[in-house]
């Protein structure tokens, strides 16, 4: 009788022990390890690059971009910018920050950008003027398709996803984090662009994520192609960089602090 006892707890344990292997074995066998190409924790993975992180603006000063940034706009001068028209931009600058309105046109960064991190701040005027769309209204466009909407929405009622924080006609922003207008607001924009094969085929939707004045205003929202007015067009193929596009839509709107981070492609 014990022998036999014996005989079973022994056979129960190397079961269990057997199942916990196979557990173990599992668990290391995870489908996905293969993003990352390097043991866990090991001391021979490179290290990040040492950085200097910039500083917060405030209303009456623009902060410091960090050190590894493209300045597109530093409040200097508009060298970074050329007319969308051709030729150079003609936006007006002004103590520290530019300005669109007067028929300037919009205006595009020299240099070519793809999947980045976009910081760009931006006011509309004090005392306010126009109403719905007509109110501070231009645009930041990632590679002059895909348009982030900037206008006052301080009071200023349009429609949803036309309004401050809006993938322009596509999504609006999780909340409303407008300031009074004459204030100075900031986007942090995260962008993943679109993707074609050697045929044009849509690889890869084009994703945002967006911060407004701090607020997480748009969570990874896929694209549904660029942005158009009344019109959600499909995505046409296009090249993996495009210049980064600032809109004059007719109303003045000041911008400052513009710098840019590109995302290397192995982590995008
Ligand atoms: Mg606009």
């Amino acid at each position: 009788m014990i022998r036999y006892s014996l005989r079973s707890w022994l056979q129960v344990s190397l079961a269990i022990g057997v199942l916990l292997m196979i557990g173990d074995t599992r668990a290391q066998n995870n489908p996905q390890a293969w993003r990352i190409p390097w043991k866990v924790s090991d001391y021979n993975r490179p290290l990040p690059q040492v950085i200097t992180p910039g500083t917060e603006s405030n209303q009456l000063q623009a902060g410091k971009p960090p050190s590894d940034a493209i300045v597109l706009f530093d409040g200097k001068d508009l060298s970074a910018w050329a007319s969308s028209r051709g030729g150079p931009a003609k936006w007006t600058l002004k103590q520290g920050h530019m300005e669109t309105g007067s028929n300037a046109g919009d205006i595009v960064t020299r240099q070519a950008f793809g999947d980045c991190q976009l910081h760009v701040e931006w006011a509309t005027p004090s005392p306010p003027s126009g109403e719905d769309q007509g109110r501070g209204n231009s645009g930041v466009y990632l590679m002059s398709l895909y348009e982030i909407q900037v206008l006052d929405s301080f009071e200023n009622c349009t429609y949803a996803d036309g309004q401050a924080g809006a993938i322009y006609a596509q999504y609006p922003p999780l909340v409303n984090a407008s300031r009074p207008p004459g204030q100075w607001q900031s986007y942090d924009v995260i962008f993943h662009g679109p993707r074609f094969d050697p045929e044009g085929r849509l690889r890869r939707t084009a994703r945002v994520t967006l911060f407004h004045n701090g607020v997480l205003v748009q969570d990874h929202v896929e694209l549904t192609g660029p942005t158009d007015y009344m019109k959600r067009p499909p995505y046409r193929p296009h090249p993996d960089k495009m210049p980064l596009l600032l809109q004059d839509h007719g109303n003045p709107v000041s911008f400052r602090n513009i710098w840019i981070r590109e995302i290397p492609e192995n982590v995008s």
